[in-house]
This record gives C-alpha cells, sequence and structure tokens, in this order.
C-alpha cells in the first residue's frame, strides 16, 4: 500500500505512472515507473495553472537563492521584512485601483478564509453580528478548507461534507458567456436580487470566481453580470469579494479579470500563479474602507496570522514572477495563446463534445460522459504531452512562455485524441 496519500484519489486509485525527475520551460521530464522509459512532456496545465513561466526559470531561481542567503522565513508577528513590503507595494501598484492592503497567507484555500473572515468581522466591528453568511454561485470552487468549501458548490469535491454546508446561498449561474446580452444574464440577477431582498440582513459577502469558473466546470461569463451584481451588493450593504486564485495573473486576458469590471471588489483573493508556481502563497486584498472597519484598539484587531506569512522566498519569487511579466510583455504572450486556442477549436466539432469554452490562456472542452476521456492521459503521454483530464473537461490552462508550435500540439493532441476515439 502507498505511504503517500495523494490529492483526489480513491486509495485503489494510488497508483502513479509518471515520476517527475525534473521540470525545465514548459516541460516535465518524467520517468515511466512501469518501463523506466525518460521523456519530456509539454505540460499543458501548469501544475494546477499556476507554473506560468513554464519550470526552473534562472531568473526566478536566482531571486529566491538570493534571498536564500540572507534568511528563509522569519514571521511578521512583531517584525517586517523587505520582501513582504516590497510585495505589498507591488500588488497595490498592480491591482485595480482601490485595493490598498495586503494580507498574505500561505495558500489560495487559507487566502479564501481569510477573506470571509475578514467580511464577518468588518460587520461584527460595526455591531452587525447578524451579518455572516455568505452568496456564492452555483458550482463555485473555492477551496478545500472548510469555510472554504461552504461557498463551493461542488459535490464532486466535497459531496462527503455536504451536510455540514448550511450557512451559503447559492446564486443562478449568469448564462451566454462572456459577449452575454442583457437578458442572457436577467435571470441570474434575478436570483442574486431575490437572495439579497430576502436575506441580505443576514449576509455579509457574495464571492465569486469572476468570469470564469475554474474547477467546478470552466464556465465563462460576462462582466456585465458583474458590475451589476456589485450594484445589487452596494444597495443591501453585502461586500463583493473576488477570489482571482485561478484567474488571476492574465489567465482571462488581462492582468486580473477585475480589469474587465467597472468596479473595484471590495475583497480580492490571489494566490496560484503569484509566485509564478515556486511556492505556496496567497494574498488577500483589501480596499482602505474594509481595512479601516478594523482600526480602534479593543477587539478590532483581525485575528488571523498564518506561520508562514510573507514568507520572504514566497516574496520574492513573487516580486520577480511580477517583474517577469512586465518585463517580456506577458499579456502579449497570453493574447498569442489565446488565438491559437480559438483558431484550432473554434470551428472543431465532434459528436463527442458537448461544448468548447474558450477565454485568455484556457480552453476547455466537455464532453458528453466522462467514460469518453479515460485514455486521453496515455494517449497524450504517447505524444509526448501532459494532460490531467477530469470528470467531463479536458481543458489546458498552460505557461504563457509557450511557442506558436507547443500552443499548437497541445491543441492538436486534444483534437487528435476525440477524432480518434470509438469506444461505442
Ligand atoms: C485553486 C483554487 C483555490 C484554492 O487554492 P489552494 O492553493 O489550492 O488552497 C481557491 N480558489 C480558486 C478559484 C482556485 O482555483
Amino acid at each position: 500500500m502507498s505511504k503517500l496519500w495523494y490529492p483526489y484519489a480513491a486509495m485503489e486509485n494510488l497508483e502513479r505512472n509518471y515520476k517527475v525527475l525534473s521540470g525545465h520551460g514548459p516541460f516535465i521530464s518524467v520517468e515511466n515507473i512501469k518501463t523506466s522509459e525518460k521523456k519530456d512532456l509539454l505540460d499543458g496545465v501548469s501544475s494546477w495553472w499556476c507554473a506560468v513561466h513554464g519550470y526552473n526559470n534562472s531568473e526566478m531561481n536566482e531571486a529566491i537563492k538570493d534571498q536564500l542567503d540572507k534568511i528563509a522565513h522569519v514571521m511578521l508577528g512583531g517584525l517586517t521584512h523587505e520582501p513582504a513590503l516590497k510585495l505589498a507595494d507591488k500588488l497595490v501598484e498592480i491591482t485595480p485601483k482601490g485595493l490598498n492592503h495586503v494580507f498574505f497567507s500561505d495558500s489560495g484555500s487559507v487566502g479564501v478564509e481569510v477573506a470571509l473572515k475578514m467580511a464577518i468581522q468588518y460587520f461584527v466591528n460595526q455591531g452587525k453580528r447578524e451579518k455572516s453568511k455568505f452568496i456564492s454561485l452555483k458550482k463555485a470552487y473555492h477551496g478545500d478548507t472548510f469555510k472554504a468549501m461552504e461557498v463551493g458548490d461542488d459535490s464532486d469535491f466535497h459531496g462527503a461534507f455536504n451536510h455540514m454546508m448550511k450557512e451559503t446561498y447559492y446564486a443562478e449561474i449568469p448564462q451566454g458567456g462572456y459577449f452575454a446580452t442583457k437578458e442572457d444574464i436577467e435571470k441570474a440577477l434575478k436570483h442574486l436580487k431575490e437572495i439579497l431582498e430576502e436575506k441580505s440582513g443576514t449576509i455579509a459577502a457574495f464571492i465569486v470566481e469572476p468570469l470564469l469558473q475554474g474547477a467546478g466546470g470552466f464556465r465563462v461569463y460576462s462582466p456585465k453580470y458583474l458590475d451589476e451584481a456589485y450594484k445589487l451588493c452596494k444597495k443591501y450593504d453585502v461586500l463583493m469579494i473576488f477570489d482571482e486564485v485561478a484567474t488571476g495573473f492574465g489567465r482571462t486576458g488581462k492582468m486580473f479579470a477585475a480589469n474587465h469590471c467597472e468596479f473595484c471588489p471590495d475583497i480580492m483573493i490571489l494566490g496560484k500563479a503569484l509566485t509564478g508556481g515556486y511556492i505556496g502563497h496567497a494574498a488577500t486584498m483589501t480596499t482602505t474602507e474594509i481595512f479601516e472597519g478594523f482600526y480602534g484598539g479593543g477587539n478590532k484587531a483581525f485575528m488571523h496570522g498564518p506561520t508562514f506569512m510573507g514568507n520572504p522566498l514566497a516574496c520574492v519569487a513573487a516580486l520577480k514572477s511580477i517583474e517577469l511579466f512586465e518585463k517580456n510583455n506577458y499579456l502579449s504572450k497570453i493574447s498569442k495563446i489565446s488565438k491559437i486556442f480559438s483558431e484550432e477549436f473554434e470551428n472543431f466539432e465532434n459528436k463527442y463534445v458537448k461544448n468548447i469554452r474558450i477565454f485568455g490562456a484556457m480552453v476547455a472542452i466537455e464532453v458528453y460522459e466522462s467514460e469518453i476521456l479515460k485514455g486521453a492521459q496515455e494517449f497524450a503521454y504517447n505524444k509526448g504531452v501532459w494532460l490531467r483530464p477530469f470528470g467531463k473537461y479536458l481543458y489546458l490552462m498552460p505557461s504563457y512562455i509557450l511557442s506558436e508550435e507547443e500552443t499548437k500540439k497541445l491543441c492538436n493532441t486534444i483534437k487528435e485524441y476525440i477524432t480518434n476515439i470509438d469506444i461505442y
């Protein structure tokens, strides 16, 4: 029996076929455990969408090594340090105007927990203790810790805990994709309004994965919905939280999904690509209005403090990652990748394919039954590509350093697999 416990896997599926030896650029070098064959695989999923520079980037490595020779870690309790101060400054500079304060933590899920706790305590500090529940979108995914699970709505991930999820209202997902019309989003807005009208006295915040629902099924929706939803939230004294753990740092074609919208959310969470995929870290950012809600002595202080918050190695990795983004004009790279995805998939049709969604540097192919994707990983391996289909989705969320040829190779591998399946 395996001593190592792997994620999202039943005990009888703990066997692994591929052992990663190293990574370089957009490739992972793996050893096939059964055959001992060694091979480079072009990575289509960038390690759950975080390794945006690919692997083993020499500039990232240097930045971390330099910091390592100074100090690897020190607490932010009673102390401060340059990497954390600089990263806070930089994040305030590059995120939408209005997000002026940064709370660090060690993973996306914890960043979400921090955001939810902030929203609750913001109202507690005003004497509004009853505003303690949340609204989120159906099929949302916000992480695996308890409150993050609860604002999520995905039985595939958290079915075992469904009976404990009682405090969240799930709003309809807006229809019509990114370019939805007013009519397309009307139903979802109406539903949101009904929840707010009836329950806003008990609700602290509406949390969303802005524009792109990731792990819950790669659904894309319109910024118009968010603009209207924000107005409703303001009207009902409910905060708006953007979980940009997946969408942040270019995935949607702009630096942040919030850049597609006309307003600045009250709280925003960054994770995954924050450190260029090097070290787990997250940032929960707020407006000054929220920050000021914690001013004043007594018990107004925000009671949270992860041991590794603001870890210096993570902070220098994030700073270098953002520098590479700017220096190498990643947004133009992302737009090229997106264009290739469109060219390769816009007219691709197949009887097994239900829907194809392309948005920024993401393409998701939804098939009718998960069975259809069973052989996809092995097929891709044989072509020198790493894919990780889950459920009914086969998707690409690659690093941004791909060449045109590499981007096409990822697309073609998927198209070839789907064209050649004949399981019926
Ligand atoms: C991955 C993800 C999280 C959780 O981040 P972890 O670092 O895995 O804890 C939260 N929200 C969204 C939208 C994510 O994609």
